[in-house]
């Protein structure tokens, strides 16, 4: 199928030309055919749509670099309690009572909330894995999904499963699957629940399927306390030490890093995810975002799940990571605009492992497009588009979003999934699985 978008205004996200006013879009199959091309090429092109951009603006999807989707099923249960209790007396009871049929209706859920907010692609870590892969298939969304290599035993020792030798499963099966819309990593959820051996065996597991890791790190001061005593080190260093920092690294959370650690993760390349919500709820505290982009650091954002959010609307996350470390560091300079947005669209693409096909919108990418309707009073006058998207725009602004050359929804209406019927299942298995 061939769309062209015209006279439309275009936030590209691609250095060359962030911003284009009253340009022109095309897409072939699931690739962008060209950017404010000549008449004669838009003449010749022959599309079998034509979107008027008027008050519209067409911009990169964006990407929610860490959430566990399938946490939607425990949203708004579970609030204002401290990490540790919030986990062990509410969130791992109710995950304890999931199916793996629960968990699909969960990321679903997760995933009409997403496009309906703009995200084009996400990275998840949870249960059931397969599932995920699953819901991400029939959706037309895109997706870097994990696999936990590990499984515990007498709910304290760990073992690692010999995936290595052509046995890591999920990722021979979902790998590249979905006209490559999914991409597998090895889970590795934290250094807290991996040990030492389950660490360098990741490693080892990541190098020679040639994948990345995904994992949790140092999100809060117990966690950095707790790793110096019981690995003499903090977390960025035990996994330098183990190799993990060897492969593309998606880190998410970032929070009590020391200069160390920064200078490790700069050298090492490691792509950090600022959850800047899901820190403030959680009382975490706040990443040093600023600092690690000074560095070169390379940082997308993501939600988080859902029951530490309790949305997955990137749109709030642009917001809070522009506004947030302004006030912290009293510099109304900190985190612009343009970096915001890059944070949760080219940034994002990179660090989940798409960085060559998606997350700016240039001729030869793959279509992973959204359209906003600029027609609202609280984007009027819309004066620097970049602007109107960090600090103005709101998720229902959304009206259009396409991935890999596919129309997901149009018109706010979704077009792979029955919003109602899942919302129906959703609020049944949330009867069962609360606590
Ligand atoms: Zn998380």
């Amino acid at each position: 199928m061939k769309i062209l978008f015209k006279n439309i205004d275009i936030i590209t996200a691609d250095r060359t030309a962030p911003y284009i006013k009253n340009g022109n879009v095309g897409i072939s199959g699931d690739r962008i055919a060209f950017v404010n091309a000549s008449d004669d090429v838009i003449a010749s092109f022959g599309p079998d749509r034509v979107i008027d951009g008027k008050n519209k603006l067409l911009m990169p999807g964006l990407v929610n670099a860490h959430t566990h989707s399938a946490m939607t099923l425990l949203r708004n249960l579970a609030d204002d309690l401290a990490l540790e209790e919030w986990l062990t007396t509410k969130i791992f009871p109710a995950e304890a009572k999931m199916t793996p049929e629960d968990v699909y209706w969960g990321t679903m859920l997760g995933i009409a909330e997403m496009i309906k907010s703009g995200t084009t692609a996400f990275a998840d870590m949870y249960i059931h894995m397969d599932e995920v892969a699953k819901a991400v298939v029939e959706s037309g969304i895109r997706a870097n999904l994990c696999r936990n290599p590990i499984k515990v035993i007498e709910g304290e020792k760990l073992e690692i499963k010999n995936y290595i030798d052509g046995r890591f499963e999920y990722f021979m099966k979902w790998n590249g699957a979905a006209n490559g819309r999914i991409k597998v990593y090895v889970e590795v959820h934290s250094t807290y629940l991996f040990n030492e051996e389950t660490l360098m065996l990741s490693a080892e597991l990541a190098k020679h399927y040639g994948t990345g890791i995904h994992i949790h790190l140092l999100e809060t001061v117990k966690e950095r306390k707790e790793s110096i005593i019981n690995y003499g080190m903090d977390s960025v260093e035990i996994c330098e030490k183990c190799g993990i920092l060897d492969v593309p690294v998606l880190a998410a959370h970032c929070v009590h890093l020391s200069d160390n650690d920064i200078n490790i993760l700069k050298e090492k390349k490691v792509s950090v995810v600022h959850n800047p919500t899901s820190n403030l709820k959680l009382g975490s505290g706040i990443a040093p975002v600023p600092r690690m982009l000074k560095e070169g650091i390379l940082v997308a954002l993501g939600t988080d799940g859902a029951s530490s959010n309790n949305n997955l609307n990137m749109f709030e996350e642009i917001n809070m990571a522009a506004l947030l470390h302004k006030g912290v560091y009293m510099s109304p300079e900190l985190i612009n605009a343009e970096q915001a947005v890059c944070m949760a669209t080219i940034n994002g693409s990179k660090t989940i492992g798409f960085g060559d096909i998606t997350g700016c919108i240039k001729e030869g990418m793959k279509a992973d497009i959204v359209i906003l309707n600029t027609d609202k009073p609280h984007l009027c006058p819309l004066n620097n588009p970049i602007s109107a998207v960090a600090y103005a725009a709101q998720a229902s602004d959304v009206d259009t979003v396409i991935v890999d050359g596919r129309i997901l929804m149009e018109n706010r209406e979704l077009k792979t999934i029955d919003e109602e019927m899942i919302k129906h299942r959703v609020r049944d298995i949330t009867k069962r699985i609360r606590v």
